[in-house]
C-alpha cells in the first residue's frame, strides 16, 4: 500500500490536548531520579545497569525486572513515591496531558518494606497529585493495580485495604505485571469486592501473545469497565464484536514490547494489532504506559499513531475523544471537557495549517 506521508510538525503532537489512562507509576521514573534514588539508598545496582533500563524495545533486563528491583530497593520511602508521582505528572502536563489516570502496584512494595503503611504510601502520591493539580493545573487519579504475580488472596487484601482507607483520588482497579502464567479468573473477588464499592475496574489482557480468553474473561467474569492492551482479541471476531457492542475503550500501548520484539519493523503495517483495532469499529485510546523505560512521550505515542499506523488526523480526534469516554470522570466533566477538547484539537489543527483529512491511509 502507498502512502502520501505528510509531514507534521512534531509541535502538533506535543500540544493536542491528551488524557494518559495507562501509565503505571514505576514507569514514568526519570533516569535522574532514579540514580539518585540508588545512590541514597544503597541499591545493589550500577549506574550501568540503570542505564541499561532505558533502552526501547530489546534490553538487557526488562521493565518487569526494574519494578520488582524498585519495589524491594526504592520505595519504601513516602518522599521517594511523592517525587516519582510529582515528576510523572510534571512530564506528562509539559506535553498538554491534562488528565491522568496512574496504575500504581502497592502489594510487592509493602511486602518489602513492613515499616511502610498502605495508607502512608497511597496518601504520598494522592498528596504528589493534588499538588501537580494546583501548581501545573494536571488532574489525575489513582488506579490500584493487583500483582497477578501475588496470590487471589493478596489482591482481596489490596482491595480491603482500599476500602478501609477511602482517598477522593483513588478510583478504581487494574490487573498487571507478567500475564503469561497469571491468568485473570483467579482474580474474581478481588473484582467484585472493589465493584460493590464503588471502585471501577479495568484488566491488562492480551498483552503478550497471551490467549484472547483472558480478554473474555476480564469482560464477561471480571465484568470491566474498560479494557487494557488486549490484542489478542483479534483472534475471535465475535469477542471483537462484544466489544464494540459493550462499547468499551480499549488502552493500546504504540511501544508494547511483545510486538516491538516479534514484529519487524517493516511488518508492521500488515500485522500490528494497533493498525487493526481501529479500523475494525474497537474504541481505542493510544497511551504511554511505561514512558520513560519505552522511551516515549505521550507526544510521541500520538506520533506512532499517525506515522507507525497509518492514521488519519481524523481518527486522532475520535481517539482523543475515546479516552474521554474511557476515563473515569463525572459525566457532567467528561461532557464539559469532550467539548473543550474538540475545540483545542481543532484549533491545533489550524495553527499548523492541517485538516482532519490529513493522513497516510
Ligand atoms: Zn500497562
Amino acid at each position: 500500500m502507498s502512502h502520501i506521508n505528510l509531514e507534521i510538525p512534531d509541535i502538533f503532537f506535543k500540544e493536542i490536548p491528551k488524557v494518559d489512562i495507562h501509565c503505571h507509576l514505576y514507569g514514568t521514573i526519570r533516569e535522574e531520579t532514579l540514580q539518585e534514588f540508588a545512590r541514597q539508598a544503597d541499591a545493589p545496582i550500577s549506574e550501568a545497569e540503570i542505564a541499561d533500563y532505558y533502552v526501547r524495545g530489546e534490553k538487557p533486563k526488562g521493565v518487569l525486572h526494574a519494578f520488582r528491583f524498585m519495589e524491594e530497593h526504592i520505595f519504601g520511602s513516602t518522599d521517594r513515591l511523592y517525587r516519582v508521582a510529582y515528576e510523572c505528572l510534571e512530564d506528562l502536563s509539559s506535553e498538554s496531558v491534562r488528565y491522568a489516570e496512574i496504575f500504581w502496584n502497592s502489594t510487592g512494595t509493602l511486602n518489602h518494606h513492613s515499616d511502610l503503611s498502605f495508607v502512608e504510601a497511597q496518601t504520598a502520591i494522592t498528596d504528589a497529585m493534588l499538588d501537580a493539580r494546583a501548581a501545573l493545573g494536571i488532574e489525575s487519579s489513582l488506579i490500584h493495580a493487583i500483582d497477578r504475580q501475588a496470590s487471589p488472596e493478596e489482591a482481596v487484601v489490596m482491595v480491603q485495604r482500599m476500602q478501609q482507607n477511602r482517598d477522593a483520588l483513588v478510583i478504581g482497579i487494574g490487573i498487571d505485571y507478567l500475564e503469561t502464567g497469571h491468568p485473570p479468573e483467579g482474580f474474581w473477588k478481588a473484582y467484585q469486592m472493589a465493584r460493590e464499592t464503588g471502585f471501577k475496574t479495568t484488566a491488562h489482557a492480551g498483552e503478550f501473545g497471551c490467549h484472547w480468553r483472558n480478554v473474555e474473561t476480564a469482560i464477561k467474569l471480571l465484568n470491566v469497565d474498560r479494557l487494557d492492551h488486549c490484542y489478542t482479541m483479534l483472534d475471535n471476531a465475535e469477542l471483537v464484536q462484544e466489544c464494540i457492542v459493550r462499547n468499551l475503550v480499549v488502552t493500546v500501548v504504540p511501544t508494547n514490547s511483545y510486538y516491538m520484539r516479534t514484529l519487524q519493523r517493516n511488518e508492521w503495517s500488515d500485522k500490528h494489532p494497533i493498525r487493526k483495532m481501529g479500523r475494525l469499529g474497537l474504541k481505542i485510546h493510544p497511551n504511554t504506559d511505561d514512558p520513560t523505560f519505552h522511551n516515549v512521550t505521550p507526544a510521541l505515542v500520538w506520533k506512532m499513531m499517525y506515522q507507525e499506523f497509518g492514521y488519519s488526523l481524523s481518527d486522532l480526534r475520535k481517539f482523543t475523544l475515546n479516552g474521554l469516554d474511557g476515563a473515569w470522570i463525572d459525566e457532567d466533566v467528561r461532557v464539559e471537557w469532550k467539548k473543550q477538547f474538540a475545540t483545542d484539537f481543532d484549533d491545533a489543527l489550524q495553527r499548523y495549517g492541517l485538516d482532519l483529512d490529513s493522513g497516510l491511509s
